[in-house]
């Protein structure tokens, strides 16, 4: 099979690159696995009504231009542009004139005795299975993990009649943000209703409980991980999994390759203002998948979009723009949580349950540059 762009992975940026390459007269194959599927309803309403959301369906893509193969990425020459493709139909091979890198991350449990039997709602193959037992009626429900998706899924779980505990080895959810996002997350899960223990260290689980050092034996009907994904690039490639993500250029070339590119989760986003940076969220996906495209194109220059994040646990609506590391300090400035570097420039802002401010938000870092 021959394709004048191989995008390997077919997720959130695969998809924008795909349909930015297609509006651009330039003829993409999408490969992955089944139809593109969106990844923040996870957390919301598939976990709610056990649906997983589609991106696009394989007539809209079609009708876009955008050829699809069902199938994961076996093995990648990136100098050749050479794909080996496993598909229920046995291996193909792909030869490429570029090859587009977006497989994300993988989400999978650290390597404690049993953890690995627990369901991960960052897969969406999982929904077959966890949708059938969420909406047979309320269930007691643990969720290891209390990051985003774990505070999220939790929130979403405990809004929908269940029954939830949410443990984490930290002692706060949310506990890798600034505040005032853990007292945040703290104050909503109560609310809710949800169980938060903290300091918890699993020491090993069976599919209906966990066993742990200080809070002894914990069950539930469902164990839910969300214990956070590392960057992920399918077999094959020269490229040591210690450099991942992928520094890429401004361009997006996938360093000492010239027809080989990377975006979304798997890549340090190179920003104009920011410099490269670790963003593994849904605009940023959609921006670099773009950003390559338009590389591709030949309408490619500095990647300036602004970073740009949102969250909704249970009914609270986080979103928050610029980048909160370029942060030193932090004050509530009229209602909006301001983050400003060393020379006071503000660089990032917190919206709480106030989507209608976004806009100034935006403003407010953007006049900081
Ligand atoms: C559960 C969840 C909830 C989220 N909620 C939010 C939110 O509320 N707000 C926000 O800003 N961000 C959110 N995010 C983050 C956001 O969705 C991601 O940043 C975005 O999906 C990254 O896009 P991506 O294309 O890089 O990776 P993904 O969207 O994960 O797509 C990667 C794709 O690559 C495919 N793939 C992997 N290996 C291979 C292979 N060998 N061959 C072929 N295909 C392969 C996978 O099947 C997948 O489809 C959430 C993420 C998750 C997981």
């Amino acid at each position: 099979m021959r394709a004048e762009v191989a995008i390997v992975g077919n997720g959130v940026a695969g998809t924008a690159c795909a349909m930015r390459l297609a509006r651009e007269g330039i003829r993409p194959l999408l490969i992955g696995p089944g139809l593109p599927v969106d990844r923040p309803p996870l957390t919301k309403s598939a976990l709610a009504d056990g649906v997983p959301r589609l991106l696009s369906d394989a007539a809209r893509l079609a009708e876009r231009g955008i050829d699809l193969l069902d199938g994961m990425v076996a093995s990648v020459d990136l100098a050749a542009c050479m794909l080996t493709v496993a598909t229920e139909e046995g291996e193909t091979s792909v030869a490429a004139e570029r090859v587009v890198l977006t497989t994300g991350l993988a989400y999978r449990p650290p390597p404690i005795p049993g953890l690995d039997g627990a369901f991960v709602n960052a897969n969406p193959h999982v929904f077959d299975a966890l949708g059938r037992l969420l909406t047979s009626g309320p269930v007691e429900i643990i969720v290891v993990g209390a990051g985003l998706i774990g505070t999220e899924s939790a929130a979403t779980l405990a809004q929908a009649g269940h029954s939830v505990t949410l443990v984490d080895l930290l002692d706060r959810p949310l506990d890798r943000l600034h505040a005032p996002l853990p007292d945040l997350g703290r104050e909503t899960l109560d609310e809710l209703g949800v169980q938060f223990h903290g300091g918890v260290a699993i020491e090993s689980a069976t599919e209906y409980s966990l066993e742990t050092a200080a809070h002894g034996t914990l069950e539930a009907d469902v164990i839910l991980a969300a214990t956070g994904g590392v960057p992920f690039a399918p077999p094959g490639l020269a490229i040591d999994p210690e450099h991942l993500p992928l520094a890429v250029a401004a361009d997006m070339l996938v360093p000492g390759y010239e027809r080989a590119y990377a975006c979304g989760d798997l890549v340090l986003v190179p920003h104009a203002r920011f410099g490269a940076m670790r963003f593994p969220h849904w605009d940023a996906a959609i921006g670099t998948g773009e950003h390559v495209a338009d590389s591709i194109a030949g309408n490619g220059g500095p990647y300036e979009r602004l970073p740009y994040w949102w969250s909704d646990i249970g009914p609270r609506r986080l979103a928050e723009v610029g980048f909160a590391e370029a942060a030193s300090t932090w004050a509530e400035e009229d209602g909006l949580h301001v983050g400003r570097n060393t020379s006071g420039e503000p660089v990032c802002v917190l919206v709480v349950d106030a989507p209608r401010r976004l806009r100034e938000a935006r403003a407010i870092v953007q006049d900081g540059a």
